[in-house]
């Protein structure tokens, strides 16, 4: 059997992978790397810099419950503290010397001889016996399919590719899509932009966002009384939980929040035209409920114009809408989102008898615990199909899967016997998360990312975050096949 480079390879060092090489760590293992396709640590928290990036979890609930931060500056963090908050983890924890930057993986794949993976990146090639992957779910920037955009000859970037040395001041800007990301950097481009264009398909439900900075008192008290701390951050973990009785159990009290957020935009916005074309068609819940004080105050701006008859085409200057209004403009900027349901490194990996995982989700993105897929041993998905959340912080997430992979992997470099779920036990917990999405919000009258195309959601867990943690907390060897190749 030819020799292996490392017991484990990591991809990524957004918050998925830095958890895994901070808990192999802890478990003695150092034969590890991380590989990371940029030269800096963050994941989508060093991507996304887009002016106004924020999140929209409040902080105590949006970091490591191992690596609690006292002095957060406000409610909701803001991207370059993230970063930074990120940084500071891969750095105390020694992580470091494990990155690899500027290593892309450009192919993973299985070799049944040898039993363990090859990954080839732009700057090298390795071998592992095991591979976690934490490359993101909302990694890969989509740009719209949409007619002529391709020779449009002004200045064009998406959200999560932010070109910083592009000056805005005075410039006509459109913008398409009216998403998370949207909704951020919009507000804080208008201040600069001498037009903006604003190119909305659907409407978001909105809710205000109750982000106050966190005064110097507070964070002296979080540092010096660590049960202060810890409560607040459990406080916040309730309300949060609180909401899955709407999203999962019982969608028809999502009114509740649709009361809120309908006020909300009355309050804001008089116009009763602007708040017809601001008024989503669907219960609260069905798309992501987004959060913020400044949209609908920015769509009432005189160099703003909200435009909802859709694109008919892009020109060399211009874009034209459905209505034949050809509006001039210097910059595109997509707002556009990711591929959420259609994970381009599936394209990249290769198991068992070459099996491609690209083919094995052609119907959509599965696994057993968001984690493991059959035919692909030894390798584990973190932030996999079906772990997303609706309601409440991904780091959650990302921790107990982590616990469940340590688990695994343990199993795995002990026994010498690469580890295969069994497709069995995978299609019985699959079966059952679907029943359980078939009655959520998500279920309900809208099209969203977290659907595959084929209408199936692949993207979200459905129920308590603490129903998660359960489900993952005890790793069965009687779920993985006894033996594999
Ligand atoms: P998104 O929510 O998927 O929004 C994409 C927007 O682009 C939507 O308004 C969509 O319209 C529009 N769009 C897509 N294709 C289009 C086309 N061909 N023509 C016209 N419009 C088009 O993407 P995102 O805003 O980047 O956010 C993605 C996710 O990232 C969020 O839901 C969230 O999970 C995460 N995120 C979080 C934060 C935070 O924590 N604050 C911030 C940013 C992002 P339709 O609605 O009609 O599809």
């Amino acid at each position: 059997m030819p020799a292996t480079d490392h017991q484990v390879v990591v991809i990524g060092t957004g918050f998925a992978g830095l958890c895994t090489g901070i808990k192999l760590k802890e478990a003695g293992i150092e034969d590890f790397v991380i590989v990371e396709r940029a030269d800096g640590v963050g994941g989508t928290w060093r991507d996304n810099s887009y002016p106004g990036a924020a999140c929209d979890v409040p902080a105590r609930l949006y970091s490591f419950s191992f690596a609690q931060k006292s002095d957060w500056s406000r409610t909701y963090p803001t991207q370059p503290e993230l970063k930074a908050y990120l940084e500071g983890v891969a750095r105390d924890h020694q992580l470091l010397p494990h990155i690899r930057f500027n290593h892309n993986v450009e192919d993973l794949r299985w070799d049944d001889a040898a039993q363990h993976w090859v990954i080839k990146t732009s700057a090298a090639t390795l071998t592992a016996r095991v591979v976690v992957s934490g490359n993101g779910g909302l990694a890969e920037p989509k740009t719209p399919d949409i007619p002529g955009i391709e020779t449009f000859r002004g200045h064009s970037f998406h959200s999560a590719t932010w070109d910083h040395d592009y000056d805005l001041r005075g410039k006509r800007i459109a913008v398409i899509g009216t998403g998370a990301s949207a909704i951020q950097f919009v507000p804080e481009i208008a201040k600069q932009a001498g037009r903006l264009d604003v190119y909305q398909r659907t409407p978001n439900w909105i809710i205000p966002r109750p982000d106050k900075e966190i005064p110097q008192w507070q964070q002296w008290l979080m540092e010096k009384v660590p049960m202060y701390r810890n409560a607040l951050r459990s406080l916040v973990y309730c309300g949060h939980e609180a909401r899955v009785v709407g999203i999962v159990l019982n969608p028809a009290l999502m009114k509740f929040f649709q009361k809120i957020a309908a006020n909300h935009l009355k309050s804001q916005v008089a116009d009763r035209t602007l708040r017809q074309k601001l008024t989503p068609n669907y219960l609260i819940g069905c798309k992501r409920i987004l959060i913020s004080n400044d949209w609908y105050p920015t769509m009432t701006r005189d160099n703003v114009e909200l435009i909802t008859s859709g694109i008919a085409e892009v020109r060399d200057h211009s874009v034209v809408d459905q209505e034949g209004n050809v509006r001039e403009v210097d910059a595109i900027i997509y707002g556009t989102g990711f591929y959420a349901t259609e994970n381009p490194i599936a394209a990249k990996v290769f198991g068992r008898n070459g099996q491609s995982l690209a083919s094995s989700w052609a119907d959509g993105e599965h696994a057993y615990l968001g984690t493991a897929v059959p035919g692909f041993p030894n390798l584990f998905f973190l932030t996999g199909p079906n772990t997303g959340l609706g309601h409440s912080s991904m780091v959650l997430m990302i921790e107990a899967q982590v616990r469940y992979v340590m688990q695994a992997l343990a199993s795995a470099l002990n026994e010498h016997q690469p580890l295969e779920v069994r497709p069995e036990v995978e299609t019985a917990y699959n079966d059952k998360l679907q029943k359980k999405l078939g009655s959520s919000v998500w279920s309900t009258e809208c099209d969203s990312w977290y659907k595959h195309r084929n209408g199936k959601i692949t993207t979200l867990w459905p129920g308590f975050t603490f129903g998660f943690m359960r489900t993952t907390r005890r790793f069965k060897r009687a779920d993985y096949l006894a033996r594999v190749g």
